[in-house]
């Protein structure tokens, strides 16, 4: 069988960790997803934690 299995992920180069994410600029893990390239924690993570509009 030749299924089309996705790449780790679109950066060609490197090592990969992580998950790997469908991101505005295509298939990433954590070591190359625009969040961990800009220096920002994981989304989803409890630092990153949206504020709750209902809270105040
Ligand atoms: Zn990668």
């Amino acid at each position: 069988m030749t299924a089309a299995e996705p790449q780790p992920c679109d950066t060609p180069d490197g090592e990969h960790d992580g998950r790997v994410r469908l991101y505005p600029c295509g298939w990433r893990c954590s070591t190359h997803s625009p969040w961990a390239l800009a220096g920002m924690p994981e989304p989803g993570t409890a630092a990153a934690k949206p504020a709750d509009p209902s809270a105040t």
